[in-house]
């Protein structure tokens, strides 16, 4: 049966097909699903040149319309979330409910993210003059968006741009464009043309962005080691960047537990989305008058865990999502295993087609493994004995990465108080994973530049522009 050829990029307000094409993969069978438009140099061009055609009126147009973008684009993908959300888990891999919370995440921020006001700051009012300081779109937003949640990290960025008067080019991933172009589709006559082009392709399309003179900012969700390249890609023509990178959260859990009652927490903590997420936990320090027991509830809760297909009734954790990654994960379980690491459960590798790793648990690997010290981003879990707090602390703290931790007590005032010597940018207490549109979300140290999310999220899709006006003006001649 030929592939499905009918997605198409979408390019001041019309469908494009691409110059090329490239097939988009089920993980789960590795078998293609559609051939993608591979957008050339000269489409991009046009992206951008229709981006920057639609700017100033865009940018123009009262915030109240604005906002009503917004939620047009967000009941679009409420409307189609049941065919999106299909399409989604056949690109992505992961459990249909997922794949739902991904396409209806999305729907939510923009909605959120439509309510905000952008502040003005009266910096002076004399007898003299008047002083304001607004907060003005920066012009052409390049957006570029990973694998791993396509939908929601994708609107983390549209949503703010397209409030604050920006135009947008959007590129999602290769190994999951379709759900995206499909959005684009849908937004089609919805928003005014050139406001938001979507574009597919290959691995030159991202550097394309990233070095086009038509393109003000870049903001980006990736790894950390892409994300350098993009930090100096965009300095050659001065961009604003904001960049969500890897992370290697640490979670800690103090004695006081209920082991029993927070286990499943702790496997979905970091087992959700099979590992596949920024934000998981990717290593799990356990007081050691615990660790037993811990151990044993992790071990017996992934033993009733149902992998497979995504699109299975049933399935609670989908395969990895490419090959790339597939391998990448393999081979940290091979250096474990080379390095003679004790396996609690897992490690195994699949004959089946589809890039399925199963639930890995290495118990206490040393801290300057690889397994520890690298961001996994798969289900292999390096569970970690600590006896003193601030050497958890230090040993939590001592890493490049910088996005999310947690802290697991019976004592939230002792959990807190943990939690504020911790190095990233969100921390939580007793749970892991929650965003709300209003909070500031973005990595310390090498995890990001910038933040998404709340008004911070907002501003950083604008630039300052202050007004003086002298009162005293003197008098027309
Ligand atoms: P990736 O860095 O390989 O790719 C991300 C995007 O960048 C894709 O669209 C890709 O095509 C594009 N890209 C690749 N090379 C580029 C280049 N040189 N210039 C410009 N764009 C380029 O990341 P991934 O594998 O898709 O995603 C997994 C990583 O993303 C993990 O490290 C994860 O922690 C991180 N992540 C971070 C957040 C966050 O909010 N901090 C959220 C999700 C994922």
């Amino acid at each position: 049966m030929p592939l499905d050829n009918t997605y198409t990029m979408t390019i001041g307000g019309k469908p494009v097909s691409g110059a090329g094409s490239f097939p988009v993969l089920n993980p789960a069978n590795e078998q293609p699903i559609a051939d993608c438009p591979d957008c050339s140099p000269e489409q991009l061009d046009q992206a951008v040149a229709a981006a920057r055609a639609a700017f100033p009126a865009w940018s123009a147009t009262p915030i109240e319309k604005r906002r009503e973008a917004l939620l047009a684009i967000a009941g679009a993908l409420a409307a189609n979330a049941d065919e999106l959300h299909r399409l989604l888990t056949s690109e992505q891999g992961k459990p249909h409910a997922m794949a739902m919370g991904d396409v209806m995440g999305g729907a939510y921020w923009l909605q959120a993210i439509s309510g905000l006001e952008i502040p003005t700051h009266v910096v002076e009012d004399t007898e003299e003059r008047k002083g304001v300081t607004r907060h003005v779109p920066i012009g052409v937003v390049g957006a570029i968006a990973p694998w791993n949640f396509p939908v929601i990290l994708a609107m983390f960025k549209v949503a703010p741009a397209l409030l604050a008067g920006n135009t947008v080019v959007l590129k999602p991933s290769p190994f999951t464009p379709l759900t995206t172009l499909k959005i684009g589709e849908l937004t089609r006559g919805l928003i005014p043309d050139g406001v938001l082009n979507i574009v597919s392709g290959g691995d030159s399309l991202g550097p394309w962005m990233t070095s086009h003179p038509g393109i003000d900012k870049i903001s980006f969700t990736g790894s950390t080691a892409t994300g350098r390249k993009v930090m100096a890609s965009a300095s050659d023509t001065l961009k604003r960047v904001t960049l969500e990178l890897g992370g290697n959260d640490a979670a800690i859990v103090l004695p006081d537990v209920d082991v029993e009652k927070i286990a499943e927490q702790l496997f979905w903590a970091a087992f959700a989305n099979t590992g596949q997420i920024c934000i998981a936990t990717k290593r799990m320090y356990v007081h050691k008058d615990i660790y037993e027991p811990v151990k044993e509830a992790l071990v017996a809760y992934a033993r009733t865990v149902k992998i497979g297909d995504g699109a299975e009734q049933g399935t609670q954790m989908g395969p990895i999502q490419n090959h790339q990654q597939y391998k990448r994960v393999l081979d940290l379980i091979a250096d474990a295993k080379a390095k003679g690491y004790d396996f609690l459960i897992g490690g195994e590798t699949s004959s089946v087609p589809g890039y399925f790793v199963p639930v890995t648990i290495i118990d206490n690997p040393p801290e300057d493994s690889r397994i520890v010290q690298e961001e996994q981003f798969g289900p292999v879990l390096p569970l970690l004995k600590f006896d003193d707090i601030d050497e958890v602390v230090g040993r939590a703290n001592a890493s490049d990465y910088g996005l999310g931790a947690s802290v697991w007590s019976a004592d939230t005032d002792k959990a807190l108080e943990i939690a504020s010597r911790l190095q990233a940018g969100t921390v939580w207490v007793n749970e892991t994973q929650y965003l709300s549109p209003l909070g500031a979300f973005g990595g310390h140290k090498q995890s990001g530049v910038g933040a998404e999310g709340a008004l911070d999220g907002l501003l950083e899709y604008t630039i300052t522009q202050t007004t003086y006006v002298k009162k005293t003006a003197p008098a027309a001649a």
